[in-house]
Formats: structure tokens, C-alpha cells, sequence
């Protein structure tokens, strides 16, 4: 049996040995005996620390993500306030309903549209008629729900018999869809059709041509494609606009 000073001479040896090959630390691992209470104390001691710390974590990215969310809706319903019952532009003589938007104030995607028609003028929501139902299987492509994406329209008030918008009342609503995005702050902007594109890219280029390629809008992506009306009229070119979709896909 060793005594104590031999014990630690041998370890003063060893230590030095270490030392001499460059080594600032012992290259030992504390082995846990198999079966002992202790070390199994000390593992699950382990497991529970991270395992909280862990959960502390998604709790603070959770109340940072609903703290946001509510920052946004706030914001969002300041704006709707402003507009109030507008009277900016002649748009207002015919309308039923102002159609602010609606979605998800935390949308990965926003899709912008032209301005209300028919159905979306009673209604005073986004998208609800035809064009409507084949944006839904756009956003269902996607593999997202309408209710976690976010729409709105270049102009909030549906032009009569369904004209497009008229320069004058695209640069009086303007603002809100620009403020809309500015609050929501999407991965990716879908402007749908020749006015939205348009209208935010400030571009007079066919939608043919800039259409599935993205552009920048303040930091933004955002991709152009055909309005949903457009490919109601022409099934045959639903295809491309599939292909658009996939690389705001790739995207977010
Ligand atoms: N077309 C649009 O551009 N917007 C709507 O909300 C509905 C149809």
C-alpha cells in the first residue's frame, strides 16, 4: 500500500508530464460508476437543468413573439382608425364597405391585390369571390392557411363596376397598404396582378415579363404574378404562377 506523499508525488509526476506536452488541463474523464445513486442524482440533476433552461428559453421567444403580435395588431387597428370612414378619393361615392385587410399581423406572406370587387365590397373582406377561392388553393400550395398569411389591396374601396383603379386614387391609398407592410413586415410580399406590381414597384413593365422574379420593396422580396382573375380567364397559365409560388416557397 502507498503512503500519501507517494500518492501525491505520483500525481505531481504525472501532472507534470502533462504539462510538458502542452497540456493546460488534465485529459481525464470522470468516470461514473454504472448503477451509482450518485451519479444517477447527478444526471438527472443534469437532465432538468438544461431540460428547464430550454423551456425557459421557448417561454421567452413565445412572450417576445406575442408581444409583437399584439404591438402589430395595435398598430394595425391605429391605421384602420386613421382611414375612418375615408373620403380621400371618389372611390367613396359607390362603395358599400371600406375593405382594410385581414390576416395574420405576424404573416411570413403577404398578398397584395388591386382593390375590392363585388363580393369583397359587402363583405369588407379581402378576397372572397371568385378570385378568392383560386388565391386559396395558391395559399394552400403554399402549405399555408389563409388565416396565417396576411391580404390587403392597393385601394380599399372596390372601383365601380369593377374598373381598375385610376392613378389619382392608387396615389391617395397607397400610403396604407405601404404602412400595412411596414407594420406586419412579411418574409416575402405576392403582389398579384399588373396594378399591385405596379402600384409598389413603381414600374410600368407587363406583368408578363416581370412576373416569378423577386424584386426588392424596402428590404422586402417581393414577388409579382398574375392575379387570380387573370388565370380564372386563363387556366393555361396557372402553371406559371405555381412555379412563382414555389420559389417564394424556397424563400421562406
Ligand atoms: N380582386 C382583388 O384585387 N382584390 C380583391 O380583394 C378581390 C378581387
Amino acid at each position: 500500500m502507498q503512503n500519501k506523499s507517494e500518492i501525491a508525488n505520483k500525481l505531481k509526476r504525472t501532472m507534470e508530464f502533462y504539462q510538458e506536452l502542452g497540456f493546460t488541463y488534465l485529459p481525464v474523464k470522470i468516470e461514473q460508476k454504472r448503477g451509482s445513486a450518485e451519479a444517477r442524482k447527478c444526471e438527472s440533476e443534469e437532465v432538468q437543468k438544461s431540460g428547464s433552461k430550454q423551456a425557459r428559453k421557448r417561454e421567452s421567444v413565445e412572450v417576445e413573439r406575442r408581444e409583437s403580435e399584439e404591438g402589430k395588431e395595435s398598430a394595425l387597428k391605429v391605421l384602420r382608425d386613421e382611414i375612418g370612414d375615408c373620403h380621400r378619393c371618389k372611390l367613396c361615392k359607390n362603395r358599400t364597405n371600406i375593405v382594410f385587410g385581414e390576416g395574420l399581423s405576424e404573416a411570413k406572406i403577404m398578398f397584395i391585390g388591386e382593390g375590392p370587387g363585388r363580393d369583397e365590397d359587402i363583405q369588407a373582406r379581402p378576397f372572397v369571390g371568385e378570385a378568392g377561392k383560386l388565391l386559396g388553393s395558391l395559399i394552400t400550395k403554399l402549405g399555408q392557411k389563409r388565416e396565417e398569411v396576411y391580404i390587403a389591396n392597393i385601394v380599399k374601396c372596390r372601383p365601380p363596376n369593377n374598373r381598375e383603379p385610376e392613378e389619382d386614387e392608387i396615389l391617395t391609398c397607397r400610403p396604407f397598404v405601404e404602412k400595412q407592410i411596414e407594420i406586419i413586415k412579411p418574409g416575402v410580399i405576392v403582389s398579384l396582378g399588373k396594378v399591385a406590381t405596379h402600384a409598389l414597384l413603381k414600374i410600368k413593365t407587363p406583368i408578363s415579363r416581370v412576373r416569378g422574379n423577386f424584386f426588392d420593396h424596402h428590404g422586402i422580396p417581393l414577388m409579382p404574378t398574375f392575379h387570380p382573375a387573370y388565370l380564372l380567364r386563363n387556366r393555361k397559365d396557372k402553371w406559371l404562377t405555381w412555379g412563382d409560388m414555389q420559389k417564394v416557397l424556397e424563400k421562406i
